[in-house]
């Protein structure tokens, strides 16, 4: 839609208010209102002014002055709002230079797809990431019996929610037995339903929805793939979607990576594909129909994966789902087929559909900053001709320490991942994509505001451990 066509819009619908949106530095959707009688044509142009000081990660408080400027393509009626409201997704400017600032995210993205173009390797990256999430019960509204609840059950190892267990009525998934028995073990049949309407109502396209392995709750509804910046907003309408669809319903969501010890946690692996003048550069007939771009595009990857880490792991939770055993990945190999390996090549003979899963990533990323780095990385690789190294087909995760030993990992931590992107992210400065001051600032804040304040906090095993020392 062009601005005249979304005030006509606005008309035709009897929109009461506007909401402007717009994914903050850290990766949470923020917005405010104006009613309808404030929306003009001009908006477009000029913008409405905010205090860029009050957003994390964003301006000092001596030089606050920000604008969002909404792109008329996004526009959509919010089905969360009683009052007709129709929602923008917003870029953010300089109000004086009128320019795009550097730190907000979807103008990082947008240079990620301008890079690419000016590359020459491929007009469109296509991106289909699989955000899993948790729906417990929310206390509030708890009946006295209910399947999300956790035990404090130290056989078991589950205390961690620290929620005492109601009766178990029965159906309630076996441990890692939650991908895919029917109904009445998979409860949250009905609330997953009534999440892809909504999903569907705001024009996304949905192909699949499912229980996933986690006893807890855990699910999964899969996007159909779009390209960089339409799937990074996509990801926080998903999002505000299923929180909302779950508070409605007496239930809670999180994206939060691992919420439950010694279960499986939540990724959002994702599927990556370069486009040029409508043909996939990613096939070909290197291994598992592969092109050699595609084959170089791994090597970028698994050359750039400790830094990446920070922008597809970018939490300290992120590091207790990147353990063995729980299908996350922990080595960087690349395979066909092999769930243990970090770069999977899905089967298929179509070569519309070639293309590499990264299943590192999880969904406490920020979307546009998470598909931006894995695509600079793995244009680095093509552009460099990076040797992805021989495919690992076993089993990683059972593999002897031996041979182990030469198969690099992912960060270990948090800090690790900060740690290396201080020194490796060239890769990422390319088109001023990213900017030395975004690199510099995303690593301050996630270490002041993440890393120290939970490295420096007592946990409950420690009490468990130590209490009686
Ligand atoms: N939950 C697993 C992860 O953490 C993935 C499980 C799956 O989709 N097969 O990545
Ligand atoms: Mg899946
Ligand atoms: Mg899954
Ligand atoms: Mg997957």
């Amino acid at each position: 839609m062009t601005p005249k066509e979304v005030i006509q819009f606005a008309k035709e619908n009897n929109v009461q208010m506007v909401d402007y949106k717009f994914l903050d530095f850290v990766g949470i959707w923020q917005h405010f209102t104006t009613p309808v009688s404030e929306f003009e044509e001009e908006v477009f142009e000029d913008g409405l002014g905010f205090d860029g000081s009050s957003i994390r990660g964003w301006q000092p408080i001596h030089n606050s002055d920000m604008a969002i400027v909404p792109d008329p393509s996004t526009a959509m009626i919010d089905p969360f709002v009683e009052m007709t409201t129709l929602s923008l997704i917003c870029n953010i400017y300089d109000p004086i230079t009128k320019e795009g600032y550097s730190r907000d995210p979807r103008f990082i993205a947008q240079k990620a797809e301008a890079y690419l173009k000016s590359t020459g390797i491929g007009d469109t990256a296509f991106i289909g990431p699989e955000p899993e999430f948790f729906v417990f019960e929310d206390v509030r509204y708890a009946s006295s019996c209910n399947q999300s609840f956790y035990s404090v059950d130290t056989t078991e190892g589950i205390w961690n929610t620290g929620r005492e267990e109601y009766p178990n009525l029965g159906y309630k998934p076996r441990h890692k037995e939650g991908y895919f028995p029917c109904a009445p073990t998979d409860s949250l049949v009905d609330l997953r339903n009534e999440m892809v309407q909504v999903l569907q109502s705001v024009g996304m396209r949905i192909e699949a929805s499912h229980h996933e392995v986690a006893t807890g709750g855990q699910c999964e509804i899969d996007m159909r793939f779009d390209s960089l910046v339409s799937m990074g907003d996509t990801l926080q309408w998903f999002k505000y979607i299923i929180k909302n669809v779950a508070v409605r319903n007496g239930k809670t969501v999180t994206f939060m990576p691992k919420p439950l010890f010694d279960d499986n946690g939540s990724g959002m692996h994702c599927h990556v594909s370069i486009w040029k003048d409508g043909e996939n550069t990613f096939a070909g007939d290197g291994y598992a129909g592969l092109s050699k771009n595609a084959l170089y595009f791994i090597g970028g990857i698994i050359k750039h994966a400790k830094a990446l880490c920070a922008f597809t792991n970018p939490s300290t939770n992120s590091y207790k789902r990147l353990v063995p055993g729980f299908e996350a990945p922990v080595n960087l190999a690349y395979s066909g087929r092999n769930r243990s390996a970090a770069l999977r090549i899905p089967t298929t003979s179509n070569p519309k559909s070639k293309r590499v899963e990264y299943r590192t990533p999880d969904p406490s990323s920020n979307g546009y900053l998470c598909f931006s780095a894995i695509l600079m990385a793995g244009l680095d690789g093509i552009e460099n001709k990076l040797d992805p190294g021989e495919p690992l087909d076993k089993d990683l995760y059972a593999l002897p320490p031996e041979e182990l030993a030469d198969i690099p990992c992912v960060a270990g931590t948090l800090a690790e991942a900060l740690e290396a992107l201080k020194t490796d992210h060239d890769f990422l400065l390319k088109g001023d994509v990213f900017t030395e001051d975004v690199i510099e600032k995303w690593i301050e804040y996630k270490t002041e505001a993440e890393v120290n304040p939970v490295r420096m906090r007592p946990v409950p095993e420690e009490f468990a451990l130590y209490y009686d020392c």
